[in-house]
């Protein structure tokens, strides 16, 4: 069965979907995205995704496409559609396609936004074997542009940086910046010291990953102490644990960085107890 996807309007087969060649999105990567996560059959932390959705669009000069009301229907209806129990949806959306290429915004009056929306299954996203394990990282140097708070589809580096990891034998890639982690190339970033999480502090050098402002509300909940700052390699390498959040991943445990076990080099105990209230506090909130 073919997955049915939604593009301006219309639920196509994907075969049938098209956005024009002079779409921003593809030529400029003049555009933003969301990726919500979907659990039993459901939308976890959608609010949380369209609000930032809102933010990113309004830091470009775009206004939102449509309502969050009429987002939460379109998500709905391709899990119903593609019967996703587990997996996520991906929202993008561009400045449209004026018909001709040319740096300067066109008149939105004129050129409408381009929406585009399809799901990807993934069973086995929530209790499949990868967090038992935990994953490797190796450092690598943040070239990314300055306004990592907009969530933009300019994943180039990122994705460059997973290439770099996956030849290096790891799994993942943690950029560093004057000497601090600043994210992971699709996540955010934490180490664990006794009962202290921490993890760098919001600013325009970071997404504000939803899936980080929840853990650390859960974190602050289980009595745990958040500290919102800036760590070193060295000081990762010397942790207790460490681990990245998204919403695909939830809490993932970091057990090796740059060749160097992380803590007993296994998941640590708050990197699982944290997947676990993550996890089940997401399930009773989805809608
Ligand atoms: N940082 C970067 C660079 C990301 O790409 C992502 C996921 N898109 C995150 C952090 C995590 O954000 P969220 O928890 O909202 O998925």
């Amino acid at each position: 069965m073919s997955r049915i996807v939604y593009v301006n309007g219309e639920y196509l087969p994907e075969e049938e979907a098209r956005i024009s060649i002079f779409d921003r999105g593809f030529l400029m990567a003049d555009g933003v995205y969301e990726v919500t996560s979907v659990l039993d059959g459901k939308l976890i932390d959608f609010e949380g995704h369209a609000i930032r959705l809102e933010r990113s669009l309004d830091e470009l000069d775009m206004a939102p496409p449509m309502s969050r009301d009429e987002l939460l229907t379109i998500h709905r209806e391709l899990v119903s559609r593609n019967g996703i129990e587990e997996g996520l949806v991906y929202l993008q959306v561009t400045r449209g396609a004026p018909g001709d290429r040319d740096f300067v915004f066109p008149d939105p009056d004129e050129t409408p936004a381009t929406v585009v929306l399809f799901t990807q299954s993934k069973p086995g996203l929530a209790h499949g074997p990868a967090a038992g394990k935990g994953i490797r990282v190796i450092s690598i140097e943040d070239q990314r542009w300055g306004r990592r708070d907009i969530k933009t589809v300019q994943l180039l580096y990122p994705s460059m940086g997973k290439m770099m990891a996956k030849k290096a034998g790891a799994d993942d890639a943690w950029m560093v910046e004057d000497g601090f982690v600043t994210e992971g190339t699709s996540n955010n970033a934490y180490i664990v010291k006794g009962n202290t999480i921490v993890t760098r502090a919001l600013s325009n050098e970071i997404l504000h990953g939803i899936t980080r402002a929840a853990v650390l509300r859960f974190a602050s909940e289980a009595q745990m102490v958040v500290e919102e700052r800036n760590f070193s390699i060295e000081e990762a390498q010397s942790a207790d644990e460490a681990f990245i959040t998204s919403a695909t991943t939830f809490v993932m445990p970091v057990v090796e960085i740059d060749g160097a076990p992380v803590g007993t080099g296994t998941p640590g105990p708050v990197s699982a107890r944290l997947r676990e209230i993550y996890l089940d506090e997401s399930l009773k909130a989805a809608i």
